[in-house]
């Protein structure tokens, strides 16, 4: 007995494929919605945002160090400074 109505159709998978994004024909061994080039282009897109976010973060965090550093009462911070230089 068969229950065609249940029985989803299986994907084919010589069916071609195209990028959601431009259309180009993906290979049926990518199992990828978007093509090689506009993964990279995607890629490449969160990374400047990456950066651009690091960069932020590294500006506050630079901030708070000077801030920090404006207490005369820890010389501490400073010998473990020149020990790691030494060492390394
Ligand atoms: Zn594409």
């Amino acid at each position: 007995m068969k229950l065609d109505f249940w029985n989803k159709e299986p994907i084919d998978p010589s069916e071609p494929r195209y990028c959601k994004k431009c259309g180009t024909e993906l290979p049926s061994t990518d199992n990828h919605s978007l093509c090689i080039n506009c993964r990279a282009e995607r890629a490449q897109k969160w990374k400047n945002i990456g950066i651009g976010a690091g960069t932020a973060l590294g500006t506050v965090f630079a901030v708070f160090v000077a801030f920090g550093n404006k207490n005369p009462n820890q010389p501490s911070d400073e010998d473990d400074e020149n020990q790691n230089n030494n060492q390394a």
